[in-house]
């Protein structure tokens, strides 16, 4: 069933008070931006607001302040300062929780930390009702915190009389639908990192819905382990072989595909510098670690890619960082990169191999989301969504 829920888009706007929930939580050293991608990335929806002849209230979480003590460096002055000079507009930053906002020098302004407010994690209804107070429409916008229910992200939509998705979340739920609810077949997920425990209920829900799955990075080793192949000194998790057991089962069991690999990089150390063997899986030794993928089973993966209609990739298929280990990744980086089907990529390390090969524009869509899609991934209903559900067309 496809998600139904109203966008930004879909609403008139003009005169009414819009209450935005973006996601500016940005680096700041001594006060100063050093990175200001979530602050251009929440634009679109801000412009778009007013634009549309919106009065605009915007907020964000920062940092980690404790509730009701909201400290100097707990504010978000450098994100409203940078706001503005971004827009080119005067912004009020709102220092308290007020029972109704002015729109004095423009038509918009920022609230303080939503974070520093008394409520704000545990989702107080309250806290929720006020926000709602101050606005005709609740846009939600902070993909990335669509996980958590928190009092601006969750009890203001409970209480505001209209709700929609922003530009930003609207984009992140059609990529997410494309993959998961409506997919193109072949459907196949790349799934890589060190550890089956921390990537467990993802393996095991894309198990029962894709086509092929590839198991890479630590994570492969465990699967090897259960298919009776001797490992040497690889990285595993003897805990979770039933686990993984069931995986290969259910999968065979509907038809779906679980390729594992036939050669493997090792080397005897875990270190850049060493020395590297392209093996056989039937002829490891005893003190060989699996850094890799081999070479023919990398090709394999970019011939599946290539045929697949939706690509879902989370996670290194090897020890990326070292350019010794980083080969098999680079090849799905590149294939990815060149397949024609829908592909979506995200996670924190598969972020930084994605920038390691320089591929970010030739992704459909690169989520920086972290939390959330994860949990997307494991099949977890978001609270987000269940919000902007209720809230539907
Ligand atoms: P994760 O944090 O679980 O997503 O795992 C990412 C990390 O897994 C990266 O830092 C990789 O270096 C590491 N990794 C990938 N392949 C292996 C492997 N075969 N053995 C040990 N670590 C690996």
């Amino acid at each position: 069933m496809e998600m139904q829920f109203k966008k930004i888009i879909d609403l008139k706007l003009n005169q009414k008070v819009v209450f935005i929930r973006s996601d500016m939580n940005v680096p700041v050293k001594d006060g100063i931006i050093t990175d200001d991608t979530r602050i251009k990335a929440s634009l679109p929806t801000i412009k778009y607001a007013l634009d549309n002849g919106a009065k605009v209230i915007v907020a964000t979480h920062f940092g980690r302040p404790r509730e009701g003590e909201c400290q100097m460096q707990d504010s978000v002055a450098p994100i409203t300062n940078k706001l503005s000079q971004l827009l080119n507009i005067q912004i009020n930053l709102i220092s308290t929780m007020p029972n109704k906002i002015e729109f004095t020098n423009s038509n918009l302004v920022m609230l303080e930390n939503v974070r520093c407010n008394v409520g704000e994690k545990s989702n107080s209804n309250e806290l929720g009702k006020q926000y709602a107070s101050l606005c005709d429409v609740f846009v939600h916008d902070a993909f990335a915190t669509a996980h958590r229910k928190e009092a601006s992200t969750d009890s203001i939509g409970r209480n505001a009389k209209e709700v929609c998705a922003g530009i930003l979340m609207g984009q992140e739920l059609d990529a997410l639908s494309k993959v998961m609810v409506t997919p193109k077949t072949p459907v196949v997920a790349i799934v890589g990192g060190s550890k089956v425990s921390t990537k467990l209920t993802i393996l095991s829900n894309l198990s029962d819905k894709v086509d092929v799955l590839v198991v890479g990075g630590g994570i492969l080793n465990t699967f090897l382990l259960v298919m009776g192949y001797e490992i040497g000194n690889s990285l595993a998790e003897l805990d979770l072989l039933n686990e993984a057991k069931q995986i290969i089962d259910r999968m065979t069991k509907r038809g779906a595909k679980i390729p594992l690999p036939h050669d493997v990089v090792v080397a005897k150390s875990f270190s850049a510098d060493a020395v590297t063997t392209i093996k056989n899986i039937n002829n490891l030794d005893d003190d060989d670690m699996i850094l890799d993928i081999g070479p023919e089973f990398a090709k394999q993966v970019a011939n599946i890619i290539e045929k697949s209609g939706t690509i879902i990739w989370n996670g290194p298929v090897g020890v990326f960082e070292f350019d010794a280990f980083s080969q098999g990744t680079k090849v799905i980086a590149d294939s990815i990169a060149n397949s024609k089907g829908f592909s979506l990529a995200g996670g924190g390390d598969t972020i930084a191999a994605i920038n390691k090969f320089g591929i970010f524009d030739k992704v459909s869509y690169v989520s920086t989301a972290g939390g959330a899609l994860l949990e997307f991934l494991e099949g977890k209903k978001l609270p987000a969504i269940d919000l902007l559900e209720q809230n539907g067309r």
